[in-house]
This record gives C-alpha cells, sequence and structure tokens, in this order.
C-alpha cells in the first residue's frame, strides 16, 4: 500500500519520505485494519467515531544527523504516531530497525490504543522508531541518535503527554538517555517522561519481565479453558529476545514441556523438551541459540508446524500467513510480538478452531507494568516485586476474562471480541468528551 495520508500530520517537507516496502507479505496498517473494520461493524460503530478512531491524531517523521565515529554525518529517519490520547497521555515504546516504516507505526500506534484499552489503563496508544541498523552501530552512536531524536520530540514527549518505553532493540539504556536529555532541557529530573527504565533511575522492578510474564499468565488461563494441565502441555516459542525467552522461562516453571525454540540465527527442536535455564546459560555464553548441544537444527517453518498445544510467536510481524496458517497443528496461539499474523490468516485459524489469544491482549503485560512504573515515579514511592506481579496477574486475568466474555457474547474469535472490547471503550470516552471545537 502506497501511504498517502498524512492526516494531522507535522512532516517537514525536507525529510518526507515514501514509506519503505515492507518486507512481509502483508502490510500491519491494513490488517489492523481489517479487525477494527470487523469490530466497528459488529459495534455499530457511528461513522463519525469510526473516521476518528482510524486516523492516528498526530504523525511525525524526523530528520536525525549524526556525527558517526568516522567523523562523518548520517542522517536518519524517526518516527513518532500517536494514535490515540483519549484515554490519557499516549504509550508505547520506540524501536530501532531498518525496516522500521511509517505505516508499521500506525498499526503498532492503533495496537496500543487497544491494548491500554483492554486492560483498563489510563493511556492512548503511541510508537516511534529509527530507520537504522543497530548492529551497525557503535554505543556512541546509537547513544547520539537516541539524544538527537529526544531533543527533536521534545514538545511530544512529556510525563502527561506522550511517554516512550523499549521496543525491539531498544532497552534500559535507551531509556536512561532519552529521560536523561528530557530532564537536561526541563532542568528537572523527569523519571516519568519513560518506562522501562533501570530500576536506579525509577524503573519497575519486574518491567523487563513483564511482557513474557503476561505471556505465561494468558497462555495458562487459555490452557485451562482447553482442560489442559499445564504439566502436560506442549509448546514451541518463536523468538529468544526479552518476550520469547521470558516466556519459555516461566512456562517452564509451570512444567510446561517447550520442545521447539528460535531466534534470529535458526530454529531448534527437542522432542523431550529443554532445560530453559540449561538454554539460557548457552545463551548468555555463546549470544544465540545457534550450537545448543541438545537439539536438532530444523527451519522456521518447521518451528511453527510442529504438533503443539501452545505456540507462541514472539519474534516480529507478519510469521503466519494464509500461507503457512493451514499447515499449522497447535490448538493454541499466544501472540507474543505485536501483529505475528496476518488478517487473512485470521479465517483459516478459525476454521482450524485454533484458540487464538491476540497480540493485543497476549502482550499487554508489558504495559501494565509501564503503568505501574509511571505511577510509582509520580508517587516517589516504589513497590516490592511480589506486589507487581501479583498486580500484574490480576489485570492480566480479568482483561482475559472480559475479553473471553466479548467473543462469546458476539460469537467472535477472541481477537475481534479483543478489538470491540478496546474499541468500545474508547469510543464512549470519546462521545462523553465530545469534539472541541
Ligand atoms: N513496546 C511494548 C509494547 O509493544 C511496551 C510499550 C510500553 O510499555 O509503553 O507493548
Amino acid at each position: 500500500m502506497k501511504n498517502t495520508d498524512t492526516h494531522g500530520s507535522i512532516i517537514p517537507s525536507n525529510s518526507y519520505k515514501e514509506p519503505a516496502p515492507i518486507t512481509d507479505k502483508e502490510n500491519p496498517f491494513e490488517s489492523m485494519m481489517e479487525r477494527f473494520d470487523h469490530a466497528a461493524k459488529i459495534l455499530g460503530l457511528d461513522q463519525g467515531i469510526y473516521n476518528y478512531l482510524k486516523n492516528p491524531v498526530k504523525q511525525i517523521i524526523t530528520s536525525i544527523p549524526i556525527i558517526m565515529d568516522h567523523g562523518g554525518i548520517e542522517v536518519f529517519e524517526g518516527y513518532r504516531v500517536i494514535h490515540n490520547d483519549i484515554l490519557g497521555p499516549s504509550k508505547g515504546g520506540i524501536r530501532y530497525a531498518p525496516d522500521v516504516n511509517l505505516d508499521e507505526m500506525k498499526a503498532l500506534a492503533a495496537w496500543m490504543t487497544w491494548k491500554c484499552s483492554i486492560v483498563g489503563i489510563p493511556f492512548g496508544g503511541a510508537k516511534g522508531g529509527i530507520k537504522c541498523d543497530p548492529s551497525k552501530m557503535s554505543k556512541g552512536e546509537i547513544e547520539r541518535m537516541t539524544r538527537r531524536f529526544t531533543s527533536n520530540m521534545l514538545d511530544v514527549f512529556g510525563p502527561d503527554k506522550d511517554i516512550p518505553a523499549p521496543d525491539m532493540n531498544t532497552n534500559e539504556q535507551t531509556m536512561a538517555w532519552i529521560m536523561d536529555t528530557y530532564s537536561m532541557h526541563t532542568k528537572r529530573t523527569e523519571k516519568a517522561v519513560v518506562t522501562g527504565k533501570p530500576s536506579i533511575l525509577g524503573g519497575s522492578l519486574g518491567r523487563r519481565e513483564a511482557t513474557g510474564r503476561g505471556v505465561m499468565i494468558v497462555s495458562v488461563s487459555a490452557l485451562n479453558k482447553l482442560s489442559i494441565n499445564p504439566k502436560n502441555a506442549i509448546a514451541v516459542i518463536q523468538g529468544f529476545g526479552n518476550v520469547g525467552s521470558v516466556s519459555a522461562s516461566l512456562l517452564h516453571e509451570q512444567g510446561v514441556r517447550i520442545i521447539g525454540l528460535s531466534d534470529i540465527n535458526g530454529a531448534i527442536y527437542n522432542k523431550n523438551g529443554f532445560n530453559i535455564p540449561e538454554v539460557l546459560e548457552h545463551v548468555e555464553k555463546n549470544g544465540s541459540l545457534k550450537n545448543y548441544p541438545k537439539a536438532d537444527e530444523i527451519s522456521n517453518e518447521e518451528l511453527l508446524e510442529l504438533n503443539c498445544d501452545l505456540l507462541v510467536p514472539a519474534a516480529k510481524e507478519d510469521q503466519i500467513t494464509s500461507h503457512n496458517a493451514h499447515k499449522l497443528k497447535c490448538r493454541i496461539i499466544a501472540e507474543g510480538a505485536n501483529g505475528p499474523t496476518s488478517a487473512n490468516a485470521d479465517n483459516i485459524l478459525q476454521e482450524k478452531g485454533i484458540l487464538v489469544i491476540p497480540d493485543i491482549l497476549a502482550n499487554a503485560g508489558g504495559v501494565t507494568v509501564s503503568y505501574f512504573e509511571w505511577v510509582q515515579d509520580r508517587m516517589g514511592y516504589f513497590w516490592t516485586l511480589p506486589l507487581v506481579n501479583e498486580r500484574l496477574e490480576r489485570m492480566m486475568d480479568e482483561a482475559f476474562i472480559n475479553v473471553y466474555k466479548s467473543a462469546e457474547q458476539y460469537n467472535v474469535t477472541l481477537r475481534i471480541g479483543a478489538y470491540i472490547l478496546a474499541i468500545d471503550k474508547v469510543a464512549k470516552t470519546l462521545k462523553i468528551r465530545g469534539i472541541y471545537a
């Protein structure tokens, strides 16, 4: 899809470029819109509200010039899309990757709006990123790029306006640089401007593990719904980054047998189940799952098609598409990544009777603990890890129940049930706030 939609945008004319084509076959924004349309139709959403919620509030593309280590200047393209701020300040991660583009940001920002609405936290949705290859940059270059991006975004970011967090290829250090740069400009330490910070700077305990913990919580709920005892369950996990590795670890602790794993270098299989602490040790030492001794190497396609109870796609977008959905042999999919299933795979999965816990529910644990972090920063009073985990579990359980009820009420999939729930709340809030003119 060619992007010509610049509704409400602040796009400097000298930096505008056509978004790069998305390498996967399906466009995440179109995938998001297809589900949104489906849910909006069932809800009988008013046309004006439909138009309001379809369009991001703000889309920013900014040029980021950096002096590289070799002494020359390179200019990167940075994005921040604020999809909606009706429920509260907008919230969402910042990613660094070569294929970052506006359409992807728009989809991810909208997903954040729906995610926050489902788990019941007072935030809107946003997403940002920089088109770059951090694996080819030095730490100093990444720091300069992060700080310049933050300074370009000074009037956008803010604890009551728009609050970034880590996402693909960004981490606690990135958040520390954003917080510091913002604080230098406002002349006071502003902890609540980002979440996912190091705990020494006001980060919440349990934030790093929160997305994976949320995936584990909803996976166990889904296994229970299908009367599968987690101790007898078999799982496959695609992706071994922050989300995949923590999901693997916590599912392993629940007694789930994990027979397939993958990372960027390939996939591995062990029919007896991996000893996850041992795998983590191997990754710690070698930087990757590659050459893990007690496993057979398989392809990514084979991994997704393994016979199992639970498949957790926790890598990237558009992994389950109309090309491979009919070959899956799992009973439950818990979407750890954002948008791992394209819209035209939905029907195939439904026909196959696979229970899909949609991304906007399954990976909402991260933003939930981000909310806890923001609350703690503003109170200046910090919670213990058991308290964080207990509150996370309560909110994820409640969200799972609500989504399940919504799906039953409208006789739709959990995904459409989740969209209905999310859109309904934002639409009702918008109606009561009214349109300022
Ligand atoms: N990047 C994470 C997500 O996609 C977390 C966002 C946040 O905590 O604000 O949900």
